[in-house]
This record gives C-alpha cells, structure tokens and sequence, in this order.
C-alpha cells in the first residue's frame, strides 16, 4: 500500500465509529508512514489499549489483554485464542491506532491556509475551520464527519441554510437531503488530500473544481446563490417589475380616463399598483401634456384602463413589500 491508500484509509476510518488500526494493520503500511501520521497529528494512540488482535489465527480476532505472571514470575500479556487457548501478545501488539479527528481540523485549517483557528462545534462531527478568499469574496470552510449517520441531519443544521459553506468530508459525500437548507459544496478529503512526500497537502485546483461543480449544481437545482437574494437585490427586481407594468402610457391612458392625476393615481393604488399622483403627472407631461393626452383620447374608440383590470401579481408585489 502506499501512503496516499493509507491516508484514504484514515479517511473511511474517519467517517466509521471506532476504527482502530493494530500491529497487524501497521504491518502492511509503507514503512515510516505511522511516523508521518503520527507527526501530521491524524493519528493516536488509542484510548483503549487493552486489546490486541492473535497473531496466530488468520482472522486476526481481537481479544481482551489480561496480565499474568510468566514462567520466569515476570507479568506477560496475553490474550484467549479459541485454537491455541491461551498466546502471548507484546505489549506492541496490545497497541491500537486511531484517527485524531481534531488533529484533522488543526492540519486542514493548516494546509488550506485558512484565516482563523478551527473551532469544534459539534465533538468529533462538525467543525468550523475558517474562512478562505472566493471570487472577490470569502466562504466558510467547515469539516464534518458521518453525516451519512441517522443523526447526520443534527450534525448538518449548524451548518446554515444558505449553501455558500464549503463542507469538507473525510469519505462519503451525504445525501442532499441531510441539508437544512440550500445544499453546501460538500467536497470528499478522498479527492483533494494528498500526501505530498511527508507533507499533507489539499490540492487547491482539485478543490476549486470539486466546489465549483457542486455550485453548478445547485444552480441547475435552482437554487440562486444567497447574496443574489439580498433584500436589495429582490426590492429593486420588485420595483422594476411594478415600473414595467406601469408603463408611462397606462399612467396617460389612466389619466385620460379619470380626468385628474390624483384621480387616475388613486384608481390605480386601489387596484393594487405602487404609483402616486406625481407619477401619474410626469407622465402626462412626458406625453405632451393634459391637453395632448386629452386629444390623443379622442382618436382612441375603446379605452381600456390599467386599473379597470386588477391582476394579482401586481398585487402580491406590492403586498410582499
Ligand atoms: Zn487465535
């Protein structure tokens, strides 16, 4: 195996409840990587360190470590083999390896550069790791781990509603639906982490792909980017719509018909437009004024006003204001 199959390795177990890794496992690694892993701070000794897997048996069994005098009255270690009942372990092999998933938080925050220190915000599930330049703007970087667990939604709320976080997973990439709100670029460590010689390293294009692809998803989904929801940004879209639908020449031909600004404003208020009286007369003076607008009435047979057809989008316009 190599050291980039192993950090993959470390990634599956991050996301797995209680992996640890034994003498048997550490046999297989490239030689010096449980010292690079050990450096890199995403791995440790764990806690318990009291079984060990038989050396003997092909399934590698593990059992509980028990302490008796030896043949010479020395303590030995050993653990219960159903085939050779009772084997001697070195106390190596009694010791076990886990993912240090804060250790993961501290490197990644690291090795992405990220401005501000990684804070745990859910123990060993979720974790905000800091914030890093995107287009002009910045995103919020965040680790979680399992989020494909039952209680994966739990996780995901602290997360937020608005889809601009990039969360960073060790493995599996979680069903869109453990999201509160607008689905986050969720991006898999599998894909961007790399062992770089002893050097951890996210490889930045990877990443920028991985999180650019994932808001190209969202956008087919419909999902519009949150900053383009601003209040700003949705009143002047409000406001252009109601503009456009009062064009200056339904403000005249309303105008024509109630014979007084004040009149044709009030009409049109009342059907459920945003306009008023002063609207109503730059736009009678923009047509020529009172007595120009009055004439072109006469050439008119069928006046219809704007305000004589109320339409409920207009009004739900004006009522969202
Ligand atoms: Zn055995």
């Amino acid at each position: 195996m190599t050291s980039d199959a192993i950090l993959n390795l470390l990634f599956a177990a991050a996301d797995d409840v209680g992996r640890t890794f034994d003498h048997r496992d550490l046999a297989e690694w490239p030689a010096g990587s449980h010292r690079v892993f050990l450096k890199l701070g995403i791995l440790r000794q764990s806690a318990g360190g009291l079984m060990a897997s038989c050396p003997s048996c092909d399934d590698g069994h593990v059992e509980l470590v028990s302490q008796r005098p030896g043949p010479d009255g020395e303590p030995r270690l050993y653990i219960y083999c159903p085939e050779q009942l009772r084997l001697e372990v070195s106390a190596e092999m009694c010791r076990g390896w886990e993912v240090d998933l804060d250790g993961l938080a501290t490197l990644l925050n690291s090795a992405m550069e990220l401005k501000g220190k990684p804070k745990p915000l859910i123990p060993n599930r979720l974790w905000r790791l800091g914030r890093i330049p995107w287009e002009g703007n910045t995103r919020e970087v965040m680790l979680a781990t399992r989020l494909g667990d039952p209680d994966g939604a739990s996780v995901a709320a602290p997360v937020g509603v608005g889809g601009r976080a990039i969360v960073l997973v060790p493995r599996q990439v979680p069903d869109d639906r453990v999201w509160p709100g607008r689905v986050p670029a969720v991006v898999a460590l599998e894909r961007v982490a790399e062992l770089d010689d002893d050097r951890f390293v996210i490889d930045g294009v990877a990443l920028m792909e991985a999180v650019a692809e994932a808001d190209a998803v969202a956008l087919e989904r419909g999902e519009i980017p949150q900053e383009q929801l601003a209040a700003k940004k949705v009143r002047q879209q409000v406001d252009k719509a109601i503009k456009s639908m009062l064009s200056n020449e339904a403000l005249v031909q309303e105008y024509r018909i109630r014979g007084s600004y004040r009149k044709a404003a009030d009409a049109l208020v009342a059907a459920g437009y945003r306009t008023n009286r002063y609207a109503v007369e730059r736009a009678v003076k923009t047509a020529g004024g009172p007595d120009a607008v009055k004439q072109g009435a006469d050439s008119n047979s069928v006046i219809r006003t704007v305000a004589s057809q109320p339409r409920d989008r207009s009004k739900n316009f004006s009522q969202r204001r």
